[in-house]
């Protein structure tokens, strides 16, 4: 059973993280979608919206699965026995980046690989911090977030 943890802040979870997702989904039995909760951080997305919205995304997906953890990414990969981490690359920041993350992840976890999947041209400028700039000024989401009704506060 391979099972690779997709981490993130996913505040939101758009169109380029599902294209992530559906590219990773071959390489794998099971993908575990784990939005990473840090304390000190403020999300625009309450958390229970995030994780209603991902699994609305999938849920004709049963191998795909939702959950949060507040710990070391390499942590939560033992916690539910992921073998893999996947990480999206749309840049060459995106490379530096992810590049640190996943040799610092590599020496404190060695058995824990990194696997990166470079984004399709047209989801490369996507990021979610614009989307929530976006999002605050009351402009239309939904070319770049599927379902974007599923994030509104209740
Ligand atoms: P983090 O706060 O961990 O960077 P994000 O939610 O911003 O979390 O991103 C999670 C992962 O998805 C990262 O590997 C990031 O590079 C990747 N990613 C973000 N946006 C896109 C996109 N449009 N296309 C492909 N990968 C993306």
């Amino acid at each position: 059973m391979k099972k690779g943890l997709f981490p993130g802040s996913f505040d939101p979870f758009t169109k380029g993280h599902e294209a992530i997702v559906l590219k990773a989904i071959h390489l794998f039995d099971e993908i575990y979608i784990g939005i990473g909760i840090n304390s000190n951080k403020k999300y625009l997305f309450d958390t229970e919206n995030r994780i209603k919205h991902i699994k609305e995304l999938f849920k004709n997906y049963s191998n795909v699965q939702v959950g949060t953890y507040q710990k070391l990414t390499v942590d939560y990969c033992k916690e539910i026995k992921a073998s893999h981490i996947i990480r999206g690359l749309r840049n060459s920041s995106d490379f530096e980046y992810e590049k640190s993350i996943a040799h610092m992840n590599n020496a404190i976890s060695s058995g824990i690989e990194t696997i990166f999947f470079l984004s399709d041209e047209k989801h490369s400028a996507l990021n979610s911090s614009i989307i929530r700039e976006m999002y605050t000024n009351k402009a239309d989401i939904s070319p770049f977030v599927t379902f974007p009704n599923l994030l509104a506060k209740k």
